[in-house]
C-alpha cells in the first residue's frame, strides 16, 4: 500500500504505483492496515507530521525510516511505549555488507552536489575559467570543509563546474580521496581527529580554537566555502566564527550543509540566507529534497535491501537479532528502547530533567 499522492512531487504519480499492483490509500488506512511502515521521515525526523504518526501506530508494527535517534531519543521512547519495532536508517552500520542499505550516504551525495549548485548560483561570479573577446575570467576558488560523503561529492561537482577546489578534514586519512578528485588537500598544523567507524571524534574547545585560527588565512582567499563537518549525535563544530566570516572577500558565499545541526558557521540560520558584510551565508535544510526523484529512488533501494534481510522468500518476517545490521539499526523492540546509545541519552535526559 502507498499513501495516495505521496510520490507526486517527486515525479512519481499514483498511476505508476497502481500499474504495478500497488493499492493506494489514505495515510490513516496505510498505518491501520500495514504490518511494516516505511517512511522517509519517521517520528523524530518529522516535525510536521511525526506526532500524528505516533498516534496512528499500533503494537507489533515495524517502522523503518530516518528518525534521528541520537537527537530525538524521546520520540524513540514514545515508539517503544506503543510497542513499535523501529529501525532507524541513520544507524545502518558503515560496513561493506551494509553499503547497499546506507541511506545516509545516498542523501549526503545529493546534499554535496546540491550545495555546490546553490553556491554557484549565489556567487556573483562565474565558476569556470572563460577566455572571451571581453577578456579572460579566472576560475572561482572553492573550499570544502569536511570531506565525508557530502564533501567528496561537493569536490567532484565543483571541479565539474571548473572551479579551483581545495578541501580540508580533521581525518588525515581522506587526503588521498581529496587528491584523487583533483582538489588540493589543505594541511593545518593540528593533530588528526579520527574516531571509530570512519567518523570524526569530538575534540575539545582548544582544538577547535586552534583549527579556526589556522583556517582564517585560508578562508580569505575563497569565493565559495561549502561546510559539511559533522560528528554523529552531536551539534556541528563551529569552524567559521563571525570574525572569520568578516575577513572574507565581499561577494563570497558560505553554504553550510550542517545548518540543521547548528551549523559550521556562527552566522548560519537554518533555512535562511544571512548577508553579513557582503558575505552571504546560506543555511539550506533537507538538501536531498531538492532532487526528490533520485533521492526517492536511492532511498527506496536502500530500504528494500534492508527489508530483504528481514523478510524471507515466503514473505514471512523474521527479525534475526544475530545479524549485526538488524541489531545495530533496531532502536525499539518489544516495548523497550534496545539501542544502548539512545538509552544512555534518555538516561541523561531524565537525570537532567
Ligand atoms: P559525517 O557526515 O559524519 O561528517 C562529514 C565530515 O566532516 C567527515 O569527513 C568528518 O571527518 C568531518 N569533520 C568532522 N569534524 C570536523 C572538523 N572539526 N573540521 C573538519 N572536518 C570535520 O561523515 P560521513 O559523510 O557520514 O562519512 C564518515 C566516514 O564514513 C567517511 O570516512 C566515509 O568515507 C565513511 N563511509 C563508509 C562507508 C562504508 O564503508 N560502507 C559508507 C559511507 C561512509
Amino acid at each position: 500500500m502507498v499513501e495516495s499522492g505521496a510520490g507526486l512531487d517527486a515525479g512519481f504519480p499514483d498511476e505508476e504505483y497502481s500499474k504495478r499492483g500497488v493499492r493506494l490509500a489514505s495515510r490513516a488506512a496505510v498505518f491501520e492496515q500495514s504490518g511494516v511502515i516505511v517512511q522517509a521521515r519517521g517520528p523524530g525526523a518529522n516535525p510536521e507530521r511525526g506526532a500524528d504518526d505516533l498516534s496512528s501506530v499500533r503494537s507489533g508494527q515495524l517502522m523503518i525510516g530516518f528518525g534521528e535517534p541520537l537527537t530525538a531519543p524521546r520520540e524513540c521512547a514514545d515508539l517503544a511505549s506503543r510497542g513499535v519495532s523501529f529501525f532507524a536508517m541513520e544507524l545502518v552500520p558503515r560496513t561493506t555488507r551494509a553499503q547497499a542499505m546506507d541511506a545516509l550516504s545516498s542523501m549526503a551525495s545529493i546534499a554535496g552536489y546540491e550545495a555546490v549548485l546553490i553556491g554557484a548560483a549565489t556567487l556573483p561570479k562565474l565558476m569556470p575559467m572563460m577566455m572571451t573577446a571581453a577578456g579572460t575570467i579566472t576560475p572561482a576558488k572553492v573550499l570544502i570543509l569536511g570531506a565525508g560523503v557530502a564533501g567528496l561529492q561537493a569536490i567532484a561537482t565543483a571541479r565539474r563546474l571548473g572551479a579551483v577546489v581545495s578541501a580540508y578534514d580533521v581525518r588525515s586519512a581522506v587526503r588521498e580521496q581529496i587528491e584523487s578528485l583533483g582538489a588540493k588537500f589543505i594541511v593545518l598544523d593540528i593533530e588528526s581527529a579520527e574516531g571509530t567507524g570512519g567518523y570524526a571524534k569530538a575534540m575539545d574547545e582548544a582544538y577547535y580554537k586552534r583549527q579556526r585560527e589556522l583556517l582564517a588565512a585560508v578562508l580569505k582567499e575563497q569565493d565559495v566555502v561549502i561546510t559539511t563537518a559533522a560528528v554523529p549525535g552531536r551539534k556541528a563544530p563551529i569552524l567559521i566564527t563571525k570574525e572569520m566570516a568578516e575577513q572574507m572577500q565581499p561577494g563570497a558565499v558560505i553554504v553550510d550543509i550542517a545548518a540543521e545541526r547548528g551549523g559550521n558557521c556562527e552566522l548560519t540560520q537554518a533555512g535562511e540566507t544571512v548577508v553579513h558584510n557582503g558575505v552571504q551565508i546560506v543555511g539550506p535544510v533537507n538538501l536531498a529534497s531538492r532532487a526528490p526523484y533520485h533521492a526517492s529512488q536511492m532511498y527506496a533501494t536502500n530500504v528494500v535491501n534492508l527489508l530483504k534481510l528481514m523478510v524471507n522468500k515466503e514473505g514471512v518476517l523474521n527479525i534475526d537479532l544475530n545479524d549485526d545490521i538488524i541489531r545495530e539499526t533496531l532502536v525499539t523492540h518489544e516495548g523497550k528502547v534496545v539501542n544502548a546509545r539512545v538509552n544512555e541519552l534518555l538516561g541523561a535526559g531524565v537525570a537532567s530533567a
